[in-house]
């Protein structure tokens, strides 16, 4: 079979690889979808993550969807949760499978992830889909289940004025969830005008570009007020943090999603503390499939918005060279 595999800082190779064969508890799949994340394009350029760096080559490609080979939903489409959790320690005992300590991620940190034409994965991570999905929905999952963690932490009622600072896939995705929550008014803000396009076709409904003004148009759309929940799902340099601190109403909640590019980030102090803020920090989600299914089969959350960008394997570096341009919103390698 055919495997894209990262052998280094803008090094991917197609190689011919062996057919997996699936283990007891693991299913044969034939990969259908793959998005790629901003986590791929930060391996592809920079050779690893947050911290995580690459010490042997290995497949990328945490979001995706294949065919079932093996079992009884064979030939049925699904979406993989590339998160295993262990399910004994003290963090999945108490719910928080996301800190997991002994959690293995397709497609980070030397697990092989869906940049291939065949894998195997254990069942219970494996999600058949309803009929109306498409393999580039199952593939959105992922990102979807970012979200819908983000919004458990942000607890957004009926009414509230929410910030989704950051349009791409997950700012997109969040804004989604904000609505279908119920918020009132959602302000967007991105440095790229043409995801704020996207922005408003995902819900929002005061969108502005991130050039310095945007605190000061929220601030003055909202009478001073300020807003209840933001979600800061920009990374780049930190910037909107500082924005959503400077945009919160007192006692609001800020949910940071957003990697930033430097490993630091940075808020003025004085400001957060005066309104005594609450930060949160997103980790990859829990158990969110069954509600991502949901939200798409029933056509609460609309994913066709996020699909700008379609590849075959073989094209695979000008798929990650447009994924690292940020010109569209998601890329995807159909196998
Ligand atoms: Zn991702
Ligand atoms: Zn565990």
């Amino acid at each position: 079979m055919k495997a894209i595999l990262l052998h280094g800082i803008n090094d991917l190779k197609m190689l011919d690889i062996p057919i997996p064969q699936p283990a007891p508890n693991e299913i044969l799949l034939r990969t259908a979808s793959v998005g790629i994340c901003g986590s791929d394009v930060h391996y592809y350029k920079e050779g690893g993550t947050g911290g995580a760096a690459l010490d042997k080559p290995f497949t990328l490609g945490h979001e995706f969807s294949a065919y079932i080979e093996s079992g009884k939903d064979k030939g049925r489409l699904a979406s993989i949760d590339p998160a295993l959790s262990c399910g004994e320690c003290e963090y999945c005992l108490e719910g928080n499978q996301n800190f997991c300590l002994n959690l293995s991620f397709a497609g980070a940190e030397g697990i092989d992830g869906g940049l291939r034409e065949y894998v195997t994965w254990p069942e219970k991570a494996v999600f058949p889909l309803p009929e109306n999905f498409t393999p580039e929905e199952g593939a959105l999952l992922e990102p979807l289940g970012v979200a819908i963690h983000a919004l458990h932490l942000g607890k957004i009622f009926p009414g509230m004025d929410v910030g989704v600072f950051g349009a791409g896939p997950v700012g997109l995705l969040t804004i989604q969830m904000a609505k279908a929550a119920g918020a009132a008014r959602i302000f967007v803000t991105d440095k790229l005008s043409h995801r704020l396009e996207f922005a408003k076709e995902c819900g929002a409904t005061d969108i502005s570009l991130a050039d310095g003004s945007e605190a000061k148009n929220i601030l003055q759309a909202t009478q001073t007020r300020g807003l209840d929940v933001v979600f800061e799902a920009a990374g780049d340099d930190g910037s909107a943090v500082e924005t959503a601190v400077e945009t919160s109403k007192r006692g609001a909640t800020v949910v940071v999603i957003g990697i930033p590019s430097e490993d630091k980030t940075s808020f003025t102090a004085s400001i957060s503390r005066r309104k005594g803020l609450t930060f949160k920090i997103a980790r990859r989600m829990k158990n969110t499939y069954p509600t991502a299914i949901n939200l798409v089969s029933r056509r609460m959350v609309n994913l066709k918005p996020l699909i700008t960008h379609r590849f075959s394997p073989q094209e695979y570096r000008e798929a990650f060279e447009k994924a690292a341009k940020r010109k569209g919103i998601k890329v995807f390698i159909n196998f």
